[in-house]
């Protein structure tokens, strides 16, 4: 039996059936067993509603005949020496649960040895919009993702990738892979799921103590905040930046960045804000690195 499955029972009635496919090989043959399209969710696992509303719209898409795939990877080559893979959360049989009442059809979740064999040594250098932002303070970041995205993409062959809003540079830049590298898929960006006070939903979120994670609505709060300013007609990039950097220290948190860039081409406004304009945060509390960004067009 090539594939695992996963079962949902409520009253005793099976209300569904998942496909785990854990190597490349299990996942190759489900996928070319299997007719319609493919709607691929990547992701590292730790699912939460975010995720449950990329998935939801990939079942949406894909509608009845096509196939909904989802993968779980909590990729190394895209966590520095001195961050968080070995403590990312993996709470598989969870999130086995939710995927399935979510709507997915195939979850592909390989082993680090069987996404990087012995002897892998080609990786996709990210380009410019790789080197700043998160791409300067997580140098090799945007590779690692760059290059299993590419390695999932080669294995999953979807029509169309869902990718989040919330990581606002990684979807940038992968759309301009997939454009770059003539890889035949389509990316749509879903909005971000937020919590009540705003904060945005993340696997992260996790580590954060109560009073840590009263404080991280902060983030929403500066970004908000300077979106009002935006809306009324502010283009001060510098007063945009003060403001929203110290909403964040009235909370505690440690700015990285909170600034207003390019749309397209994160760019910072140096000195008048203009269109299109998102909002970019990146912020620390205690060892816990949270970012978002909210986009004006
Ligand atoms: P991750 O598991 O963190 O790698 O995220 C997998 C996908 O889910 C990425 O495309 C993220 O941008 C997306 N995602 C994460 N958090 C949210 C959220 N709060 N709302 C919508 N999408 C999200």
């Amino acid at each position: 039996m090539p594939h695992g499955f996963v079962s949902l029972k409520t009253d005793s009635q099976e209300i569904n059936r998942m496909n785990i496919c854990k190597t490349i090989s299990e996942f190759r043959q489900y996928r070319h067993s299997a007719a319609g399209k493919v709607i691929f969710v990547p992701t590292m696992g730790a699912l939460h509603e975010g995720h449950g509303s990329l998935v939801r719209m990939a079942r949406r898409l894909a509608g009845p005949d096509g196939i909904v795939a989802a993968s779980i990877f909590v990729n190394p080559t895209q966590f520095g020496p001195h961050e968080d893979f070995h403590k990312y959360p993996r709470p598989f049989e969870q999130d086995l649960a939710n995927l399935t009442a979510w709507g997915a059809d195939v979850v592909f979740s390989p082993s680090p040895e069987e996404m990087y064999g012995p002897g892998n040594a080609i990786s996709i250098d990210p380009g410019e919009l790789g080197t700043v932002l998160d791409g300067a303070i997580r140098p090799g970041h945007f590779r690692g993702v760059c290059t299993v995205v590419a390695k999932l993409l080669g294995i999953v062959e979807p029509a169309a990738m869902i990718l989040g809003q919330k990581d606002f540079q990684q979807q940038l830049i992968l759309k301009h892979m997939v454009r770059d590298l003539n890889i035949p898929v389509e990316i749509i960006t879903a909005p971000t799921l937020r919590e009540p006070d705003g904060l945005a939903m993340s696997s992260r979120n996790r580590y954060l103590s109560p009073d840590q994670r009263s404080r991280a609505a902060s983030i929403y709060q500066a970004l908000s905040w300077a979106t009002d300013q935006y809306k009324s007609g502010m283009r001060d990039a510098a007063a945009l930046v003060a403001g929203m950097s110290e909403h964040l220290r009235q909370a505690g948190l440690e700015v990285q960045y909170a600034l207003p860039c390019h749309a397209e081409t994160l760019e910072v406004y140096p000195k008048a804000v203009g269109a299109p304009c998102v909002f970019l945060i990146a912020a620390k509390l205690g060892t816990t690195r949270l970012i978002d960004n909210v986009v004006n067009s």
